[in-house]
């Protein structure tokens, strides 16, 4: 069990949603943590992120089904709070290495505020 218990203890995403690593937080509630991201790739970029420790998109259970939609519905109203609606905004989750995955803790990149090209690089 210790195997399991050690990585949420380490993971950083796990110690901002528990408070012990400071951030920006822009949205909280029971099952979901926003803030903005430290290393802002737009001038809006906020990772939104379950507070449950869950690794990557591969690792989500037949009872997520309903936190993957409200990761989204969060994503869209902050986008609509911070004034990126309209303009548009671009959803991303990196999974393992080629997507460039540096965080082990399922989040979601809520990126506006400048125009994107596509594809992504
Ligand atoms: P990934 O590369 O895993 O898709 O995204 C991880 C994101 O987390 C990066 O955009 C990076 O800038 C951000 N990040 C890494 N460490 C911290 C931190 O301590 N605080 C905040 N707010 N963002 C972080
Ligand atoms: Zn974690």
């Amino acid at each position: 069990m210790l195997a399991e218990v050690r990585p949420v203890e380490n993971c950083l995403f796990c110690k901002i949603a528990r408070g012990e690593i400071e951030a920006d937080v822009a949205h909280r509630d029971d099952r979901v943590v926003a803030f903005h991201d430290l290393n802002p790739q737009a001038p809006v970029h906020v990772l939104v992120i379950p507070t449950r420790h869950i690794e990557s998109l591969l690792e989500l259970g037949p009872d997520d089904r309903d936190l993957v939609g409200h990761l989204h519905a969060v994503a869209a109203g902050l986008a609509r709070e911070l004034g990126i609606a309209e303009s548009g905004f671009r959803v991303v989750i990196n999974t393992n290495r080629d997507a460039g995955q540096s965080v082990p803790h399922l989040h979601l990149h809520l990126l506006g505020g400048r125009a994107m090209e596509w594809p992504p690089g």
